[in-house]
């Protein structure tokens, strides 16, 4: 990869191309990669003065869309943010923004701790979490991760280190929960942690054959990690399995919270080896060995949680023109657009080859968080198949209508007006972060492309 000329600090920046997990929309950019904390703040200063459309903090790269990137700017890769201190004592963890859940999890457990909240990889970094405010199978009990974070650390747009917490600066940070790295880097965190009786959840499985019984029993009672797989090109509308796990009690018992890699996807198939009889056949596969009604069934955390963790460089299976995951979520009481949006799927000509769902608890306070009290439903399609643009255009205003919203996260798509009616506290929010960021160092495709942020600079 060339090399672009030296900063001010001595880093020499490289030019690459980057993109989102799902692969669409790559950007060509310069990548900033400070050996450690002191050169990245020296970089942080100096980029004030450069004219570039602007810089954003990038993590390990797991969104799906064009939030960790900028057309023609910087990216800040901040991996080499990799360091970690846990206080067995109190229950906290003090984290560098680049380390992974991965690799926090792997050494809290023997301590016999675990963190509150994970996504679905484990391969995402404490930066990443924070920005996005991500959420995991347990929202209903443990809110977002965001709600767990005592304190954290975040270079603004001028140079300066400040330390936020919710008490001492309660919009900056608040801002910066859910804000997409649009305030500024975030360089580390002080996360409270949950004690781990045991690396094994027990889990109860259950077999549904359409969405009210999928609510149903995420509604009901059972353990505080929910989910339902749901079939959407079966013979029925949403036939699933919908899972509900709780930490076991018995240290005995066998398991690790973390996963392994067992293969890798070959960089093979340019034109996506997915198809939608090859996916129905497995999803049949799935859907019928599935137990009826299982009770308490030991898993190990990490292959409970992360479960495509398993298999690497996944989104190669979708070929070159890579995946679009449409995750939205209405509140309760909306349920019906959930059947909406399904069956608008299921008539396109658009196959969806994954479809999650899961329930949501009350909101935070943080103006940009995703999640709300309600219903989450996550839909990965390929990008290029003809008539996706249209289809999640009518969706967006489904969602929009009944007071939902999209994750930016998971998003490439949105438009502002779109992205204006889902997140009614985005002036409240965007007038915080003109006030720390006047110049507009922090910029990102996603930030400009929703009308988060103002154009190039
Ligand atoms: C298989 C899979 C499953 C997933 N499951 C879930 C899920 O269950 N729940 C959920 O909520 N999300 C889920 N996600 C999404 C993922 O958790 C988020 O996109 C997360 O932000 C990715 O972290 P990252 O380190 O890869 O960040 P990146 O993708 O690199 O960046 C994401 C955003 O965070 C910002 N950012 C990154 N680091 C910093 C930093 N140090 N300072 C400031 N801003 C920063 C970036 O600017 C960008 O806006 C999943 C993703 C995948 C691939």
């Amino acid at each position: 990869m060339p090399l672009a000329e030296r900063t001010r600090t001595g880093i020499a920046p490289r030019l690459a191309v980057v993109s989102g997990w799902g692969g669409v929309d790559a950007a060509a950019v310069s990548v900033l990669r400070p050996p450690d904390l002191d050169a990245l703040r020296d970089e942080v200063a100096a980029l004030a003065e450069r004219r570039s459309p602007g810089a954003i903090a990038r993590g390990q790269g797991r969104s799906y869309g064009d939030a960790a990137q900028r057309h023609g700017g910087t990216v800040v890769d901040t991996t080499t943010l990799d360091a970690f201190r846990l206080d067995p004592t109190e229950g906290i963890v003090h984290a560098q923004a680049g380390v992974t859940l991965g690799r926090l999890l792997a050494a809290l457990e023997p301590a016999g701790w675990v963190l509150p909240v994970v996504p679905g990889t484990q391969h995402v970094s404490v930066g990443g979490a924070i920005a996005a405010d991500i959420h995991g199978k347990n929202h209903g009990s443990a809110g977002t991760f965001g709600a767990h974070v005592r304190a954290l650390g975040l270079l603004t747009a001028s140079g300066e280190l400040r330390q936020l917490t919710r008490d001492s600066d309660r919009e900056l940070f608040a801002a910066t929960i859910g804000g997409m790295g649009l305030t500024g880097v975030i360089v580390w965190a002080q996360i409270a942690l949950r004690r781990l009786p045991s690396p094994t959840l027990l889990v109860d499985t259950d077999r549904v054959h359409g969405l009210d019984d999928a609510l149903a029993l995420l509604a009901g009672r059972g353990g505080e990690y929910r989910v339902a797989w749901l079939d959407l090109l079966g013979p029925a509308t949403a036939r699933g399995v919908v899972t509900r796990a709780r930490h076991a009690d018995d240290p005995g018992l066998e398991g690790a919270t973390t996963v392994s890699t067992r293969a890798t996807v070959p960089a093979r198939w340019p034109g996506g080896a997915l198809r939608p009889s090859l996916v129905r056949a497995h999803n049949a596969y799935r859907f019928g060995h599935a137990p009826v009604g299982a009770r308490a069934v030991p898993q190990s955390y990490g292959a409970h949680m992360f479960p495509l963790d398993g298999l690497g460089a996944w989104p190669r299976l979708y070929g070159r023109s890579g995946l679009v995951q449409y995750q939205f979520v209405v509140p309760r009481g909306q349920e019906r657009v959930l059947e909406r949006v399904i069956v608008a799927v299921r008539r396109s000509s658009v196959p969806c080859y994954l479809a999650v769902l899961k329930d949501f608890g009350p909101a935070g306070d943080a103006p940009l968080s995703f999640p709300l009290a309600g219903w989450t439903l996550a839909l990965d399609m390929p990008a290029g198949a003809p008539g996706l643009s249209a289809l999640l255009d009518g969706c967006d205003e489904w969602v929009a209508g009944a007071g939902g919203r999209v994750y930016l996260a998971k998003d490439g798509r949105l438009r502002p007006d779109a992205m204006a009616a889902m997140y009614p506290r985005v002036s409240e929010w965007r007038a915080i972060r003109d006030r720390h960021d006047p110049d507009g160092v922090w910029a990102s495709d996603l930030g400009v492309r929703t009308g988060l942020i103002a154009g190039a600079r």
